[in-house]
C-alpha cells in the first residue's frame, strides 16, 4: 500500500493536492514552445521541467545519463532504450532536484526561468515515436457483455478467451496525442435487412475506454519476456481511447478481427507514468479460472488501482457529463501477462511499441466502457444534460477519458485525453 515517506515528499513547485502531477508522479511527455523547440519534459503541478535544459546545465552529470542528452529529442524513445537502470537514475535525481529543499534550480533564477515552463505556455506532442501498436481485448466484463449482446449468455466468452490474452496487431500511424480532433471515418457497411453493403459515413462511431503500456525496452527475435522479466521491459502508462466505428467493425471482422473500423484513429494523453510511480498502487490481480498455462502464470499482484473516467460534452454542453467510472484493477489480463504472451512465439518488441489494454469495463452497469456496453447496443439511449440523446457520437462531441491513483494525500494521476469528432469527409457517394 502507499507508503508513508511517499505522502510526506513535497516540491519547491506549487502543486495542489487535487493535481495529477504532484512530485510523487513526474511523469514523462514532450512539449513544443511557441517558438517551436522541442524536447522531453516532466510534468509537476502546472509546470513542465525542461529535461533538455536540466541535462545541459549539467545536473546529471554525476550519473549514468551524463553522456548524451538524451533528452533534447523529439520522442522518449532513446531515453527509453537507456533500460531501467537510467529510468531509476533519471526519476531519482529529478526527485532530488525538485524536492523541497533542494536549492540547485530553486535558487537559480536564471537556470529555474529556462527550465521551468508553464504547461499552458506549451503544447503537448505525442510523447513517443510509436512502432508497432497492438491491442488486447482483456476485461472479462467488456468482452463478456460484447459476447452477450452477439451471441447470447451461453457463449458469450470464445473458448479460448480464459487461456491467453486475445489481442490483435493495430495501426500506429493514426495514433493522435489528446487535443487533437479525429474525423469520423467513410466506410463500408451492411445494415442487416439490406441486400448488398452500401459505402458512406459511419453512423455507430464509439470510444473504447483502455489504457496503453509503452516497451521501454524490446527483445531480440526469437526471445521472449517472460512475465517477471516484462516488469523492467515495461517503461510506464497512458490513457487511450480506441476509436470504433462499430458498423464498419461489424461487416469486416470476419474472419480476420478489426481492421479499418479501428485504424482511423486511435487517442493517447500526453504524459508517460512510469511504472515505478505507480507501484505503490500495484494490487491484487483477479483470481484466474481455470488456471493459466505455465507460460502466463504471474504473482498475483500484477493489477493496478487506477480510477477512470469517461466524459461527453457536445457542442451545446457548457460541461462535460461523466458516462463511466472504473477501474484498472478489473483487468483479467495484466500487461505482464500480455507481453509474456505477445512475445512467446518469438515475435520482437522495440523500444516505443504500444500495447493497449482493451476496454475497460467494471462489473456494474455504471462502470461499462463503450457506447456499445453503456446503451446496450442502442437499446437504452443516453440523455445528455442539453436533452438530446446518443447511442452512439454525433459530430462536434467530445469525448473525454481522465485516469488517476488515490494515495494519501495526493494522487498519482494521467491528466486526460480528449479529442472532438469533426464530421466526414465529403464526398460523391
Ligand atoms: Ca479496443
Amino acid at each position: 500500500m502507499v507508503q508513508s515517506h511517499e505522502s510526506r515528499l513535497t516540491s519547491w513547485v506549487d502543486v495542489e493536492s487535487t493535481s495529477d502531477f504532484p512530485i510523487q508522479n513526474l511523469p514523462y511527455g514532450v512539449f513544443k514552445k511557441s517558438d517551436g523547440f522541442t524536447a522531453v519534459g516532466v510534468a509537476i503541478g502546472d509546470m513542465v521541467l525542461n529535461l533538455a535544459e536540466v541535462h545541459e546545465a549539467g545536473l546529471f552529470s554525476k550519473t549514468c545519463l551524463a553522456k548524451e542528452n538524451v533528452f533534447a529529442r523529439d520522442g522518449l524513445n532513446d531515453f527509453m532504450a537507456c533500460g531501467r537502470t537510467a529510468w531509476k537514475e533519471a526519476r531519482r535525481r529529478i526527485t532530488e532536484l525538485l524536492s523541497l529543499d533542494c536549492g540547485t534550480i530553486r535558487d537559480d533564477k536564471a537556470l529555474r526561468e529556462r527550465a521551468l515552463l508553464h504547461m499552458a505556455d506549451v503544447e503537448m506532442q505525442l510523447p513517443v515515436a510509436i512502432g508497432d501498436f497492438t491491442d488486447f481485448y482483456s476485461s472479462k466484463e467488456h468482452a463478456t457483455n460484447v459476447g452477450i449482446m452477439f451471441r447470447g449468455k451461453e457463449n458469450a466468452l470464445m473458448p479460448n478467451w480464459l487461456h491467453l490474452p486475445v489481442g490483435y496487431h493495430g495501426r500506429s500511424s493514426t495514433i493522435f496525442v489528446s487535443g487533437q480532433d479525429i474525423r469520423r471515418p467513410l466506410g463500408q457497411t451492411k445494415a442487416d435487412e439490406a441486400d448488398a453493403p452500401t459505402f458512406g459515413p459511419s453512423r455507430l462511431l464509439d470510444f473504447e475506454l483502455e489504457m496503453g503500456f509503452f516497451l521501454g525496452t524490446g527483445n531480440k527475435p526469437g526471445e521472449r519476456i517472460n512475465t517477471k522479466q516484462a516488469r523492467e521491459n515495461i517503461f510506464g502508462m497512458v490513457l487511450l481511447n480506441d476509436w470504433s466505428a462499430r458498423d464498419i467493425q461489424k461487416w469486416e471482422y470476419v474472419p480476420l478481427g478489426p481492421f479499418l473500423g479501428k485504424s482511423f484513429a486511435t487517442s493517447i494523453s500526453p504524459w508517460v507514468v512510469t511504472l515505478d510511480a505507480l507501484e505503490s498502487f500495484r494490487t491484487s490481480s483477479p483470481p484466474q479460472e481455470p488456471k493459466v498455462l505455465p507460460y502466463l502464470e504471474g504473482d498475483g499482484q500484477d493489477a493496478y488501482a487506477i480510477n477512470l473516467e469517461a466524459f461527453i460534452k457536445s457542442e451545446k454542453m457548457d460541461e462535460p457529463m461523466r458516462i463511466t467510472a472504473t477501474n484498472f484493477r478489473h483487468l483479467y489480463w495484466s500487461m505482464f501477462q500480455q507481453l509474456a504472451h505477445h512475445t512467446v512465439n518469438g515475435t520482437a518488441m522495440r523500444a516505443g511499441d504500444l500495447c493497449g489494454s482493451g476496454t475497460i469495463s467494471g462489473p456494474t452497469e455504471e462502470s461499462r466502457g463503450s457506447m456499445l456496453e453503456i446503451c446496450w447496443k442502442g437499446t437504452k439511449p443516453l440523455t445528455l444534460t442539453d436533452g438530446s440523446e446518443r447511442k452512439f457520437f454525433a459530430d462536434g462531441d467530445t469525448v473525454i477519458i481522465k485516469g488517476w491513483c488515490q494515495g494519501d494525500g495526493y494522487r498519482v494521476g494521467f491528466g486526460e485525453v480528449r479529442a472532438t469528432i469533426l464530421p466526414a469527409e465529403q464526398v460523391d457517394l
